[in-house]
């Protein structure tokens, strides 16, 4: 199957905008008085739409926050960065998502998160929302966002208005092995990659979803639902792209790692946006690698969110002399 063709319109995600509170000092898990930072504003969804918008393309996202600092706080960002956020809900009764992040000597991060009870577990298709989704050219949904019953309910409604209006899909699973065993991430994944175009696993995510042994098997399995392109993000590595007539490897670009939050978002946000912008496959991949490399070398979730100068000026610098 080839990729579908390009509808103009805006790239519209939808999901969670929280506030990220980090402790400072290293360790496990909260069972102590700790030194914390933040409120910095995050949720995977608002890195994603706010890359996309750094890069010029018209973005907007569908969320809820509650009526509190927190929530103003993601907001302002959003517009800061020239998101549509003429879809999130402010929500009276419920207060705005948080992540309490704490990173153990590993690296690995344990999180503490008040999602499913806050305005971002309240998103539903308002009238803003579904304003939103008429002037949406493609839809991007993030498997973290599908964290409980109602809010599948709410993208499945989603993706059959846009794809009734002739938009593109694309599904990041952002999961991992241990979720598959919540019935509700399992309906979301299995929803997701009957509806999705293009598909954005990083490494192991690429087998989980179709309980395959090797690569070429889940590509093979990927293609027969339906999928059109698969890009596969490998950290350091950089990322694989593959279609039913192509498969390309672009390696990634040496940058020193500070904090590892946001990358796939961002690299996610860059890759759909250059497609739309008409970009041949491998530039998409070398601006999506390079929004992923600075995203890394910076601290913070939504401060590795780049510009097609700074991604252009990462690789003049790391093209071979
Ligand atoms: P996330 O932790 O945000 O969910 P992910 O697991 O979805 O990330 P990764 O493969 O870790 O995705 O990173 C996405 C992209 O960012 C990679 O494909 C690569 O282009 C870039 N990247 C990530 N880590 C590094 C690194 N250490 N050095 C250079 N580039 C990196
Ligand atoms: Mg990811």
């Amino acid at each position: 199957m080839t990729l579908p063709p390009i509808k103009p319109g805006k790239i519209v995600t939808m999901g969670e905008v929280l506030v990220d509170i980090m402790a400072v000092e290293r360790g496990r898990g909260f069972h102590e008085p700790l030194n914390l930072k933040g409120p910095f504003p995050g949720g995977a969804p608002a890195i994603f739409v706010s890359q996309v918008a750094r890069l010029g393309h018209p973005a907007g996202i569908i969320a809820g926050i509650g009526d509190d600092d927190f929530g103003w706080l993601t907001v302002e960002r959003l517009k800061r960065d020239g998101v549509d956020v003429s879809a999130v809900r402010v929500h009276d009764d419920h207060v705005t998502a948080t992540a309490f992040v704490r990173y153990r000597e590993d690296g690995e991060r344990d999180f503490l998160f008040n999602l499913a009870r806050s305005a971002a577990g309240r998103i539903e298709l308002d009238a803003p929302a579904r304003a939103l989704l008429a002037e949406c050219g493609h839809f991007h949904i993030m498997g973290s966002s599908l964290f409980s019953f109602h809010l599948i309910d709410e993208v499945r409604k989603a993706i059959e208005i846009v794809k009734a209006n002739g938009a593109t899909v694309s599904f990041d699973p952002n999961i991992r092995k241990e979720m598959m065993d919540i019935a509700e991430m399992r309906a979301g994944v299995e929803l997701m990659l009957q509806d999705c175009d293009i598909f954005l696993p990083s490494g192991p995510e690429l087998l989980i979803p179709t309980a395959s042994r090797s690569e070429e098997e889940a590509i093979a399995a990927l293609f027969a639902l339906g999928i059109s392109a698969i890009v596969v993000k490998r950290a350091a590595r950089g990322a694989s792209y593959y279609d039913a007539t192509r498969a390309i490897d672009m390696p990634g670009y040496k940058v020193t790692e500070i904090d590892p939050t946001g990358a796939g978002d961002c690299f996610g946000a860059t890759f759909i946006t250059c497609l739309r912008q008409g970009m041949e496959i491998e530039a998409c991949l070398r601006n999506a690698n390079a929004a992923g490399a600075l995203a890394v070398s910076r601290r913070g979730a939504m401060e590795g969110i780049s510009t097609l100068v700074e991604m252009q000026a990462l690789i003049a610098r790391s093209a071979p002399a």
